[in-house]
């Protein structure tokens, strides 16, 4: 019988399976540390904690590391993370109610647009 070794991990290059860029935080690159939390909540990891961050968002904790809330949610109802050209409103303009209801995905165009409306009624 042959037992297969696991092969050292190399701390300075990104653990996400066939990436070869350079690890900077928790032994992930750039691209891969911020998409963790939203692999691990899509397949059922909790969030751990949420805080309110400078701009008024709402950032959840999973798996250690944080991000949106409101693109969080989307993505676990879409069962995918969210591509940057995918853009998440808040509808009644408060960026800390994550209410499901107060959530729209759209697009960069229609955040500009939902923007603007803002500042119609200001
Ligand atoms: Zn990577």
């Amino acid at each position: 019988m042959t037992r297969g070794r696991k092969p050292p991990i190399n701390p300075k290059v990104c653990l996400f399976r066939g990436c070869d860029a350079k690890g900077i935080q928790r032994h992930l690159c750039r691209l891969h540390y911020n998409w963790w939390p939203f692999e691990l909540y899509i397949h059922g990891e909790p969030i751990e904690a949420r805080k309110v961050n400078g701009q008024g968002y709402v950032e959840a904790n999973v798996g250690g590391i944080w991000c949106l809330e409101h693109r969080l949610i989307i993505a676990g109802e879409l069962g995918r993370r969210l591509e940057h050209s995918e853009v998440v409103i808040h509808l009644d303009y408060d960026n800390a109610n994550n209410e499901r209801s107060n959530l729209q995905l759209t697009d960069r165009r229609g955040a500009a647009a939902h923007r603007l409306r803002q500042k119609e009624t200001e």
